[in-house]
């Protein structure tokens, strides 16, 4: 593993924690978990070859990675009630979009 790649991982748990925190502290414990779950899309992996490709950029590429469904994420980060499932999401797609302009 890469240092830039573990970097990676690092700000997938590091940026969710960090928003949780700043911005929805009373629930931060709920919040966290919440904004973690982004994570979880990251299954689609296992459906590419290799399954991690540090040169790949993940954005448009794996199955809950496309385009159409980052709309659905927004979608879910501007309603109250899925607000913290989409913003985790989002931040998953923002941290992976990250890798492929470097
Ligand atoms: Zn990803």
């Amino acid at each position: 593993m890469t240092f830039a790649f573990a970097f990676h991982l690092f700000l997938h748990v590091a940026v969710p924690l960090a928003v949780a925190g700043l911005f929805f502290r009373p629930e931060f414990r709920r919040a966290s978990l919440l904004l973690l779950a982004g994570i979880l899309i990251d299954v689609d992996h296992v459906l590419a070859n290799p399954i991690v490709d540090p040169d790949r950029c993940s954005v448009g590429y794996h199955l809950l990675h496309h385009y159409w469904l980052i709309l659905v994420y927004f979608v879910l980060a501007l309603v109250p009630k899925t607000r913290l499932i989409g913003i985790g999401l989002m931040i998953h797609i923002v941290l992976d979009w990250l890798e492929c302009i470097r």
